[in-house]
């Protein structure tokens, strides 16, 4: 399969290219020519499936040109050693709960088949050592920090900004060892951006060594995402609940809701999305106006989301060629500040037991507040209320149990390389190791 970019200035990229380059030259985003529609025997049948297998059939559309079929299915049986279960929350909306990977958020799937891919990539060619530069403001660094653990050929370098992720979050990250270095930059998340975003440009450093970025830009890290989708439809299917389908999707950059965008072009019967934001609403707005008026980000408790220029929105305007009645068609939105983000963690743990995190917290109030009589949700818990402690504590008045995975990382020590935010200290530091 060939990838062409967004920008349509760059040449076409293999797989493998594609891959290893995450953004094209002309800093666009790689999209695949085809996306291949699943035959309607595999729909018939979806709920006889399990996660791993019906996993298998989405990626083997996708990479099924450019991967051999044993080596791809073992990267996904790998990567997908967890359950993603639907759980009822109330009538008619349910939860797809996507934290029940190493890192107990939706990103280790794709941080873990990125991981295995590259890894793939290298051995196959024999190449020298990849660096995966990702900069973070918590959950990004440690799913990608743990799905590249101990995969052969390739260093990850994590950035951070010092005291200001959580002790949870940065545990996750610098407790690691082997093939993972934490960066501990004396600066803000913009300013680690900023940081791999001159790595990337600087020509002696890209002679030294090979460099790659493992954000949700990168097609390895961003399509496996749709996986989510279909099991979520054949567990609906399963319980009889899988007409007039509408799943929502907390999203930031969009990556995640992208995914599923795909999968409904490949046949997967969902009626509609709808997209939450938080106060970060530029995607809300577009819906509304027609109008993408990126604007710098402001800080809420749903972190995660705090993307003032969603970068894959470049993507959703190709899959739909820019028509915009095309998009509001198949995407609905919705916005909550922070006020109703805490209102609603609050009176959905009150009045059903369950316990929302901020993200997933936007996702159900976007459906109970958009869903019509005779659709059912599905919304995407991106995270473990556990990860997000302090706020959702304070918000219940009440402790909550940390999971096993999180208390292990909690017990381990942290290693960090301290570096100011200056980028030629940065580049000694990658080009000649700390002294
Ligand atoms: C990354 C993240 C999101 C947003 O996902 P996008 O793909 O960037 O839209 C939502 N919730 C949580 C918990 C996340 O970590």
């Amino acid at each position: 399969m060939k990838y062409y970019s967004t920008n349509k200035q760059a040449s076409d990229a293999s797989l493998e290219e594609a891959v290893i380059r995450g953004l094209a030259s002309d800093k666009g985003l790689y999209m695949p020519y085809e996306i291949k529609s699943l035959p309607q025997s595999f729909y018939d049948e979806i709920e006889n499936f399990s996660f791993q297998e019906i996993a298998y059939r989405v990626a083997d559309a996708f990479f099924g040109e450019d991967v051999p079929a044993d080596v791809l299915k073992q990267i996904v049986y790998d990567t997908l050693n967890f359950d993603a279960p639907v759980v009822k929350v109330k009538d008619h909306i349910y939860s797809l709960e996507l934290f029940h990977g190493p890192t107990l958020a939706f990103k280790d799937v794709g941080g873990r088949f990125m991981a295995r891919l590259l890894g793939y990539f290298i051995r196959k060619e024999g190449k020298r050592m990849v660096n995966v530069l990702v900069a973070t403001s918590g959950d990004t660094g440690s799913a990608v920090a743990n799905g590249f653990l101990g995969v052969e050929g390739i260093h990850v370098y994590v950035l951070y900004p010092k005291g200001k992720v959580s002790e949870i979050q940065e545990k996750q990250f610098t407790t690691l060892g082997q093939n993972i270095t934490a960066i501990e930059v004396d600066g803000s998340f913009d300013d680690c951006q900023a940081l791999v975003k001159n790595a990337f440009m600087d020509k002696e450093l890209k002679e030294h060594m090979l460099l790659t970025s493992a954000n949700s830009i990168n097609v390895a890290r961003f399509l496996p995402q749709a996986f989510y989708y279909f099991y979520a439809y054949a567990q609906m299917k399963k319980l009889g609940k899988a007409d007039n389908l509408v799943i929502c999707v907390p999203s930031g950059n969009f990556g995640n809701i992208t995914a599923g965008l795909f999968g409904k072009m490949m046949g997967l019967p969902i009626k509609r999305f709808v997209a939450a934001n938080n106060r970060n609403d530029i995607f809300y707005q577009y819906l509304k106006t027609g109008i993408y008026l990126p604007r710098p980000s402001v800080a809420t408790i749903a972190n995660a989301m705090d993307v003032g220029n969603p970068s894959n929105f470049a993507r959703i305007l190709d899959l739909y060629k820019g028509d915009y009645n095309a998009i509001v068609n198949d995407i609905d939105g919705e916005a909550y500040t922070d006020e109703q983000i805490r209102e609603t963690v609050q009176k959905t743990f009150e009045e059903t037991g369950y316990l929302l995190d901020p993200h997933g917290a936007c996702g159900y109030r976007a459906l109970a507040e958009n869903l019509k009589p005779d659709e059912t949700g599905v919304f995407l818990e991106t995270a473990h209320p556990a990860k997000f402690l302090q706020t959702v504590e304070s918000i219940i008045g009440m402790k909550v149990a940390i999971p096993e995975k999180l208390q292990a990382f909690m017990k381990r020590k942290k290693q960090s390389i301290p570096l100011s935010k200056d980028f030629y200290a940065f580049k000694s530091y990658l080009m000649h190791g700390s002294k």
